[in-house]
């Protein structure tokens, strides 16, 4: 099975066996499951014809939310799926906005900027009929980022101006109508913030949950299986954590970064093209330096501000994923953890910065063996959390401090980390992913019954 189908499979299930766990009636239930509108558009730059997709899954705690990828394997239910994950991740944040995402089939790597901005702007102009500030509301995603957003809500404005003879073009009109898009530049109302946003947030996840572990907060119910895990030992004798991170684009390099700074130790680091094992913990900042002059991390063995050979090895991207660390983030792309490695899993916290990066399968087989899974919909809301501030600074005509954003983004995330492990704390086992989904259904289905 493809990817994308298998995905949303997955999706669905989860959404599925929660909805029926919590004894909600069946129409409801496939109104979670079915999106309420997909928009497949057709679009030609020049002589090539692309195909897109904006898939609006559901609206009832506030306009859809969620990035455009552009990637060769986007399909209706690789988009479908993300849209579903977009719903429940922004409920999980306790933010007022649904899911939606969007997609164009193209392998972006090797284009020209001017070809780039020539796909971004005619993607634009094919969905701009069903998006805006109070309805649905876009931002980056896999292979694209604020340059694009930029061209893309340059694009939208002109199409609403030339649409609507009455647009007023004043600096707040303007504000708003940018709110469209998130992830902007910060000189057309980008927050400051907000790049390192996704990366920032599953650090702090990541620190609330081994600050629970430390503090030996677990309840009764999973203490036995956590006991297998030495991780527990680990933390409460307050050994320096090693992180193996895959994928180094904006997430993995923020989240490499910032939990270096946090005091990890940061031993593997991979992007698409191979993956570096520097054993006494390498510096993300010089990696990344290298990586801009290599065009890759392999071969970047950077320790302090220098890169030696001596230092590491090079190894493949799958067994970076086998390594025996503490944490493991895989950063990339969805399905890496699967049927096939799963067992050979060493990590005790695997943390999904990217979306959907653990199957369901392997997901279950680790959450039985005591390895404790940040699910996706809460270890990457960081970016959507710091959208949403964004959107809100444009709506009001405000811009805050970087200081600010930050505090408010360590907020949010403390708080939706609670909610997620007081939930789980009442199950048998520790399973953040399920605890996510109830917590996020019960949210929707509250606000839909208020409606009814
Ligand atoms: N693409 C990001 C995600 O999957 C961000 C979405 C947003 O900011 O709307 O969460």
């Amino acid at each position: 099975m493809d990817t994308g189908k298998k995905m949303l499979e997955s999706a669905q299930d989860i959404i599925i066996k929660t909805a029926n766990r919590l004894g909600f009636r069946e129409d409801m239930v496939k109104r979670l499951l079915e999106p309420n509108a997909i928009h497949e558009v057709n679009f030609s730059v020049g002589n090539k014809i692309y195909k897109g997709f904006r898939i609006q899954h559901n609206n009832n705690l506030g306009p859809y939310k969620g990035g455009i990828r552009f990637h060769q394997n986007v399909s209706r239910e690789e988009v479908q799926a993300l849209a579903t994950l977009m719903t429940i991740k922004c409920a999980v944040a306790g933010l007022p906005y649904g899911g939606g995402k969007g997609g164009v089939v193209v392998e972006p790597k090797g284009f020209s900027e001017s070809e780039l901005e020539g796909l971004s702007r005619a993607y634009v102009r094919a969905i701009a009929p069903f998006i805006g500030q109070d309805f649905d509301v876009p931002a980056p995603d896999v292979n694209t980022n604020p340059k694009i957003m930029a061209w893309m809500v340059d694009e939208y404005v002109k199409n609403v101006k030339t649409q609507s003879s009455n647009v007023r073009s004043d600096k707040k009109q303007l504000n708003k109508l940018r709110a469209t898009f998130t992830g902007k530049p910060i000189s057309i109302g980008g927050s400051l913030g907000r790049t390192e946003a996704t990366g920032r947030g599953g650090v702090i996840v990541l620190q609330s949950l081994i600050s629970k572990l430390h503090n030996n907060v677990i309840p009764n119910s999973f203490r036995d299986l956590l006991s297998k895990n030495q991780m527990l030992k680990q933390v409460q004798h307050d050994k320096q954590l090693t992180v193996a991170v895959q994928g180094y684009g904006n997430v993995g390099y923020y989240f490499a970064k910032l939990a270096y700074e946090e005091g990890f130790k940061i031993v593997a680091v991979s992007d698409s093209k191979g993956a570096v094992l520097v054993n006494d913990g390498l510096n993300p900042d010089t990696t990344l330096n290298c990586k801009k002059e290599k065009g890759t991390v392999a071969g970047c063995y950077c320790r302090g501000s220098v890169c030696d050979i001596r230092f590491g090895r090079t190894i493949s991207s799958e067994s970076l994923l086998e390594l025996p660390v503490d944490i493991l983030v895989p950063a990339a792309l969805e399905n890496v953890i699967n049927e096939t490695n799963m067992k050979k899993i060493q990590a005790k916290i695997i943390v999904e910065m990217a979306n959907g990066p653990v199957t369901e399968e392997a997901y279950e087989y680790l959450t039985e063996k005591g390895v404790i899974i940040v699910p996706d919909v809460l270890a990457n809301s960081g970016g959507v959390s710091v959208s949403y501030l964004e959107w809100y600074q444009n709506m009001r005509n405000e811009r805050w401090s970087e200081n600010e954003v930050n505090e408010k983004l360590k907020i949010m995330m403390e708080k939706a980390f609670s909610a997620i492990w007081e939930k789980a704390s009442g199950h048998k086992r520790l399973d953040l992913k399920r605890a996510a989904f109830e917590v996020a259904i019960e949210r929707i289905v509250k606000k839909w019954q208020s409606h009814v």
